[in-house]
């Protein structure tokens, strides 16, 4: 037997003015959504742990079966990894920006958010500072990472990310004293970097274009490169992902997942395209994880409308995705954190969670939402103990003892 794990990045929610005090799952019809539910078990999920509020990143690491206090290391990492960097353990990855300064004074932390020529720009930023690479891609947008490699390196450095316009790039300092090397090497970066910028024939392109120069990197969120058991050697099976979030695609790389990073968020992507390529990697693999970013974003804007419309999204996918699957499929639904319309952030409240199978028993739930799925037969856990259930259901695990 195979799993899909679908997670609906921060579907969860609190009650809404929007919806009569109702949350958002509560408020919408999603009548696949309630079949999952009703034809296996449901209950509700601390991904970290009760009164946590989970980044995206850390609670995928949990859901993984991974304790993320113990191998989180910062964003940086996954960012870089999440756009096809190699990272190595020993290597410092940093979160970066482009940037426009004048007269030495950052004009622009986003260098006017306009991505022309940033492919070209970033590969001139590959060079060494002394016996330390440094090693620059662009990302999406203004953005890109950047691994520092070499001995001796700590992540334990200051941001050079003012994160204010009208200030002046900052100095990195060394947190700590075995980190002066790393913050000397990034300063001197900096330096070079702006020397690269602005004698570059594209930031002349840009300039003719009337964008704002990319003549400057912002330098944010250092994080050595995590140690982490690969997917494989933690639990004997092959697994893979699908998203279309370049730092979930990160932590699931990182993580030892086969993962494909696709095009696509909210309400203008196509789900069933991802929903198709996660049943096609099951055919070789035993274990998929599908997320879907949509519900995340527009609770961050507030945006109750677009949140139950996506919901309404899912939950249509999932009733052609259950058509197509194998019968003997395991199919659990849930979600990485909450994210209330109301806070606009992350919170701790528990998330529900639906899992569907041959070998699941069933128990008295009706409908998939936050109330209903708390008072199911799975109870209330943690996010690490999720793959070891799926696992169990799915005949993939070993007794304990005799
Ligand atoms: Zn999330
Ligand atoms: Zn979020």
């Amino acid at each position: 037997m195979k799993i899909l794990l679908v997670i609906c990045d921060g579907m969860g929610d609190r009650p809404s003015k929007h919806f009569k005090g109702k949350t958002a799952l509560q408020a919408t019809k999603h009548k696949n959504l309630d079949e999952l539910a009703k034809n296996g078990s449901a209950g509700i999920m601390d991904t970290i742990a009760p009164g946590i509020r989970p980044g995206s990143d850390t609670a995928h690491l949990a859901l993984l079966g991974h304790d993320p206090y113990k191998v989180y290391t910062g964003r940086g990492p996954f960012e870089a990894t999440g756009i096809g960097m190699d990272l190595r353990e020993g290597d410092v990855a940093v979160r970066c920006n482009f940037g426009t300064v004048k007269n030495g004074t950052i004009v622009d932390r986003r260098a006017g958010r306009e991505a022309f020529g940033l492919d070209e720009l970033g590969k001139a930023l590959n060079i060494k500072i002394g016996d330390t690479e440094m090693l620059f891609k662009h990302a999406v947008g203004h953005r890109g990472a950047l691994i520092i490699r070499g001995t001796g390196l700590s992540d334990k450095i200051g941001d050079t990310d003012p994160h204010e316009e009208g200030k002046q790039i900052k100095t990195s300092v060394a947190l700590e004293p075995e980190a002066k090397k790393t913050a000397e090497a990034l300063n001197e970066y900096i330096k070079k970097a702006q020397e690269i910028l602005s004698n570059h024939p594209m930031n002349k392109e840009r300039e003719k274009r009337g964008f704002p120069l990319a003549n400057a990197i912002l330098t944010r969120g250092p994080g050595l490169a995590p140690k982490i058991e690969k997917f494989e050697k933690k639990y004997g099976i092959k697994g893979g992902c699908v998203t279309a979030t370049g730092a979930i695609a990160g932590v699931m790389k990182y993580c030892g997942l086969d993962t494909k990073l696709v095009e696509g968020r909210g309400l203008a992507s196509d789900l069933d395209m991802k929903a198709g390529m996660a049943l096609d990697m099951l055919k070789e693999k035993d274990f998929c994880l599908l997320h879907i970013k949509g519900c995340d974003d527009y609770s961050h804007d507030g945006n109750a409308q677009a949140k139950a419309k996506m919901i309404v999204k899912i939950d249509a996918m999932i009733g052609r995705l259950v058509k197509k699957a194998p019968k003997d499929l395991i199919i659990a639904v849930t979600a990485d954190h909450s994210t209330p319309l109301e806070f606009k952030n992350h919170t701790s409240d528990p998330v529900p969670l639906a899992i569907c199978g041959q070998t699941m028993r069933r128990d008295n739930t009706k409908r998939y939402d936050e109330i209903e799925c708390a008072g199911g037969a799975i109870g209330r856990i943690k996010g690490q103990d999720l793959i070891k259930i799926l696992l169990d259901l799915a005949g993939k695990t070993q007794l304990f003892g005799a």
